[in-house]
C-alpha cells in the first residue's frame, strides 16, 4: 500500500509500506474522507527528527478487517477515528492524561511514532476504546471535523475552566480557533474576542458565538482587548494561532486568577519566556498556564457527535474545499501549507 508522508524535513512524496497486518486488538480501514491539517505542514515542513513517515490524522473510514479482540466493530461498518488514539494498556493510564501514557504526547501516534493515515489503509491499536461509529445522522464533514479541530478546539476552553458568564479571548480563528470560539460559546462565555482577518474565519466566528472581531494587524492587540473588557482583561486567553509574543499578550491581558490556554504548535524555537510583569513579577499573579494535546478516545468523540447531532453548531461548515481519491491528498496538503485566504479546512473524500 502506499501513502503520502515526509521522506525528511521539506521533502514529501508518496511512500510505498507492506499492508498492515492485524493483531488482535486491531482494526485495519480504508479512508472514508480525510482532513489536511496545520499539524500535518509543521510535521512535513518544520521537524527536522521527522523522516520516512506517512503524514495525517483526521480521517473517516471504513473497516477492513479487525483483530479477534474486537467487540464493537466489524468489516464495512463507517468510523471515525480521533487523532489521538493511544494503546489503552499503559499503567501511566491511572496517573496520567490518556494523551501522554507511555511517554509525554505518545497517544498521538499517527504521524509521530507510526504511519500516519493520508494512505490507502490505516491501522488503529486499542479498536474498541479508539473508534467510534460514524451514525448516519451527522455528515462526513461534521465526523472529519470531529477527529481533531472539535475535540482541539473544546480543549481549550475545558483546560480554561470556563464558567458562565467569563469573558474569553481566542488568539487565531483558524479552524483550532474557531472550534474554541464554539466551545466557549457552549460553555456559556459572556464576551467572546475572537483575534484573525481571514473573512470567512471572521464570518463563522461570529456565527460560532463571538461577539467581537480584532484583527492583529490593526493596533496593539494587548490594548484592544483591555479597552474590550473596561481595563479588567479576560477571564480565560486561548491560544490557537500567532507566534510565542503572543503567549505573553494572551499573558498580559489574563486577569488575576485568569487561565492563559496554548493549542498551538510552536516550531523554529528552542525556548520560551515570560514577560515579568506580564506574569505578575515572575509568574506570581494567580494566572494558571495550561496547554494541551487534542483529547482522543471513543466516549469523547461520541460525546462530542451528541452535540452536533442535537444541533448546536456545525463544525461541517469549516469544510472550505473539497477533493476526491487518494492523489489528491497530496494537493489539500499543499493547499494547507500555502493557506490562500479562502481556505478554513481541506478534506479529500473517497467514495
Ligand atoms: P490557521 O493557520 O488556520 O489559523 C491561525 C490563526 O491565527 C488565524 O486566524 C490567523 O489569522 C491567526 N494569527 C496569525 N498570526 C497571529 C498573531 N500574531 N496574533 C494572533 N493571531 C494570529 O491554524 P489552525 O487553526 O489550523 O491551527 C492552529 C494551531 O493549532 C497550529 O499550530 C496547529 O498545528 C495547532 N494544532 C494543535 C493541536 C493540539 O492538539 N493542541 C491539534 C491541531 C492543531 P488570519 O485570519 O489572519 O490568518
Ligand atoms: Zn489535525
Amino acid at each position: 500500500m502506499r501513502g503520502f508522508g515526509v521522506v525528511e524535513m521539506g521533502k514529501l512524496a508518496w511512500l510505498e509500506r507492506p499492508d498492515y497486518e492485524c493483531g488482535d486488538f486491531d482494526a485495519i480501514l480504508k479512508p472514508l474522507a480525510v482532513a489536511a491539517c496545520s499539524s500535518d505542514v509543521h510535521s512535513g515542513l518544520e521537524y527536522p527528527h521527522l523522516k520516512d513517515t506517512i503524514l495525517g490524522h483526521e480521517s473517516l473510514g471504513t473497516v477492513i478487517e479487525v483483530g479477534k479482540c474486537v467487540k464493537d466493530f466489524k468489516p464495512g461498518d463507517r468510523v471515525i477515528i480521533p487523532c489521538t488514539t493511544p494503546t489503552w494498556w499503559h499503567p501511566e493510564f491511572q496517573d496520567t492524561t490518556h494523551q501522554d501514557a507511555g511517554g509525554m504526547l505518545q497517544g498521538i501516534n499517527f504521524s509521530n511514532y507510526e504511519d500516519g493515515t493520508f494512505a490507502e489503509q490505516i491501522k488503529v491499536r486499542s479498536a474498541d476504546m479508539n473508534l467510534a461509529h460514524l451514525p448516519e445522522t451527522i455528515t462526513l464533514e461534521q465526523g472529519v471535523m470531529i477527529t481533531d479541530m472539535v475535540t482541539t478546539g473544546f480543549h481549550g476552553p475545558e483546560l480554561g475552566e470556563i464558567k458562565y458568564g467569563d469573558s474569553i479571548v481566542v488568539f487565531g480563528i483558524g479552524p483550532v480557533g474557531l472550534m474554541a470560539v464554539a466551545g466557549s460559546a457552549l460553555r456559556g462565555a459572556g464576551k467572546l474576542i475572537g483575534v484573525g482577518t481571514r473573512p470567512v474565519c471572521v464570518e463563522l466566528a461570529k456565527e460560532y458565538g463571538a461577539t467581537d472581531i480584532i484583527s492583529y494587524k490593526e493596533g496593539d492587540l494587548g490594548t484592544q482587548i483591555m479597552d474590550l473588557t473596561h481595563g479588567r482583561g479576560v477571564d480565560c486567553a486561548i491560544v490557537a494561532g500567532g507566534d510565542a509574543a503572543t503567549l505573553n499578550t494572551a499573558l498580559a491581558v489574563t486577569r488575576p486568577n485568569g487561565f492563559l490556554v496554548n493549542l498551538n504548535v510552536f516550531t523554529g524555537i528552542s525556548k520560551i519566556e515570560f514577560d515579568y510583569l506580564a506574569s505578575g513579577a515572575g509568574l506570581m499573579g494567580h494566572k494558571t498556564i495550561r496547554g494541551g494535546l487534542c483529547p482522543g478516545g471513543r466516549r469523547r468523540v461520541e460525546r462530542l457527535v451528541s452535540i452536533v447531532e442535537a444541533g448546536r453548531f456545525d463544525p461541517g461548515k469549516m469544510v472550505t474545499h473539497r477533493f476526491h481519491g487518494l492523489e489528491k491528498i497530496e494537493d489539500a496538503f499543499w493547499l494547507m501549507a500555502k493557506k490562500p485566504r479562502d481556505l478554513i479546512k481541506p478534506v479529500v473524500f473517497f467514495e
